[in-house]
């Protein structure tokens, strides 16, 4: 059993004040696979301290230092690719397809740092004054299980493009995906405490952080209702803060679009990251006349896709992370059926044979409204809802018709037609035909799916303070 006992505070790992612990458990067994010793507030203090005294001096470190840096954690998380694969199938049970291109994204957003420092202008004219761009702080950077190594380095590596100082509070579900990559960051030789990670719950650790004056900036990925607590306890020391939160993400099958491509590429997006993904397209929206069509195609594509051991190379959806978010997803699917959706493929329960871990049968519904709570909630497993349109106004008018605005799809053989129905819907993210990522391009939310973005030059200019000086 790994036991994971340490923190990392002022550049070692240091065993924590905290004694509480927190077992972790297989999500393909249900077996206990290790136990992590809990920080507690004087850990996150202590934390916070560190950070604070490092960025007295990391904050003037010049451009080419920070490149040299971020170069350094990109060799050290590299050297490790694999165990790191390794250990997000084994701890999270994300399927080894989706954990490689997880980690990938990781080493992605370090890279693009780098790329962006390079041409970056901290010093601008604005009219006669000088303004200059400087960081804004010690942030808190708060992430949840689903790729958790993958936040960890984004945020972390666009803080130090800033020059800011960093207190980390990673899922406690992760803590061992944590203690591999706090080993590769330890590595890679940083001044000590310009990062700073403690494992805790987030109801004290985690809030430590958000009500510290000392910090001054979040960034938080993860549910819409601790990011409303977040801002609000934010608020009362005018905190910096950037949030990325649930969604509900509509896919738009227009007319025109090619069936056979479009419903694979559409149902891999519903169920990406096992359904446990944030950008996931969980609202499917189809032509009427198209219904039966669509339904033949769904069935035969979720029947080809393989629920299983995430370790096996061709498995696409892998258990969900804890019984508890499998038994939420049960209780949707119920919800779906008491609601009066009709089950096209899936339903309740395990998948036959798979009974031992938290495994969710890949579940289509259709005859949805807008309305039901499987169309109107973030579910967070392999669950799609099929609700059709008559005209593409009210295609539009349904997938904005959610508090939600974090990605939207269009499928369509007629890409200028997508772009213009793009520019019509609420959401900070838009793919026409498949689901890319681009880490220079700006991610974040529309309505209650955030505030602030990530990524790219945007992602980095929300760790900087404007400062202008007018002589
Ligand atoms: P969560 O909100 O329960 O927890 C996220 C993190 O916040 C964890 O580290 C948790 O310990 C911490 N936390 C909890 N209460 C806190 C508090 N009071 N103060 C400070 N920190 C606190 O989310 P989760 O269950 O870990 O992850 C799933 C959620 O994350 C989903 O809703 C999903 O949509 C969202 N998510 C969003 C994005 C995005 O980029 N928009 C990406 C991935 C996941």
């Amino acid at each position: 059993m790994n036991k994971i006992n340490k923190v990392y505070i002022n550049g070692q790992f240091v065993t924590p004040h905290g004694t509480d612990t927190f077992k972790l458990i297989s999500p393909v067994t249900n077996e206990l696979i290790g136990e992590v010793v809990l920080g507690d507030e004087t850990d996150a203090i202590n934390a916070i301290s560190a950070a604070k005294e490092a960025f007295k001096t990391f904050s003037k470190t010049t451009v080419a230092e920070r490149i040299q840096y971020l170069e350094k954690i990109y060799t050290a998380v590299f050297k490790r690719k694999q165990e790191l694969i390794d250990i997000m199938v084994k701890e999270y049970g994300g399927p080894v397809q989706f954990s490689t291109a997880s980690v990938q994204n990781a080493l992605d957003s370090i890279n693009s740092n780098i790329e962006i420092l390079k041409t970056f202008e901290f010093k601008r004219k604005a009219g006669n004054a000088v303004v200059i761009l400087t960081p804004v702080g010690v942030a808190a950077l708060i992430t949840p299980w689903n790729a958790s190594n993958g936040f960890i380095c984004s945020k972390l590596s666009t803080a130090i493009a800033a020059g800011c100082t960093v207190v980390i509070k990673p899922s406690e579900m992760s803590a061992m995906q944590t203690q591999l990559i706090t080993e590769c960051l330890h590595e890679a030789g940083l001044p000590k405490g310009v990062f700073n990670i403690v494992n805790g719950l987030g109801n004290i650790v985690g809030a430590t952080f958000t009500s510290s004056p000392d910090i001054a900036k979040i960034s938080f990925t993860g549910s819409t209702i601790v990011g409303k607590s977040i801002a609000g306890k934010g608020a009362e020391s005018i905190k910096r803060i950037t949030l990325e939160l649930g969604g509900k993400s509509p896919n738009i099958l227009l007319e025109d679009a090619n069936l056979e491509e479009a419903i694979p590429v559409s149902i891999a997006a519903g169920f990406m990251n096992s359904g446990q993904a944030c950008i996931a397209a969980t609202r499917l929206l189809v032509p009427e006349h198209k219904l039966e069509e669509v339904k033949l195609l769904i069935k035969e594509t979720v029947a080809k896709i393989k629920v299983g051991n995430p370790q096996d190379t061709d498995t696409q959806i892998g258990p969900m992370v804890s019984v508890k978010q499998y038994n939420r997803v049960q209780q949707y699917i119920q919800s779906g059926i008491d609601e009066g959706a009709e089950i096209l493929t899936g339903g309740p329960g395990k998948p036959e044979g798979l009974e031992s871990g938290n495994f969710v049968r890949p579940t289509v519904f259709v005859n949805v409204h807008n309305d039901m709570q499987i169309a109107r909630e973030e579910i967070f497993g392999p669950v799609i809802s099929v609700i059709t349109y008559k005209t593409i106004d009210e295609a539009v008018e349904i997938a904005n018709d959610t508090i939600y605005g974090l990605a939207a799809y269009i499928q369509t053989a007629d890409v200028v037609k997508g772009e213009e129905i793009a520019t019509r819907l609420e959401a900070g993210r838009i793919a026409v035909n498949g689901f890319k990522h681009d880490p220079l391009a700006p991610f974040g939310g529309f309505k209650q799916s955030g505030i602030g973005r990530e990524y790219g030059v945007y992602g980095l200019e929300t760790y900087l303070e404007p400062k202008t000086i007018l002589i």
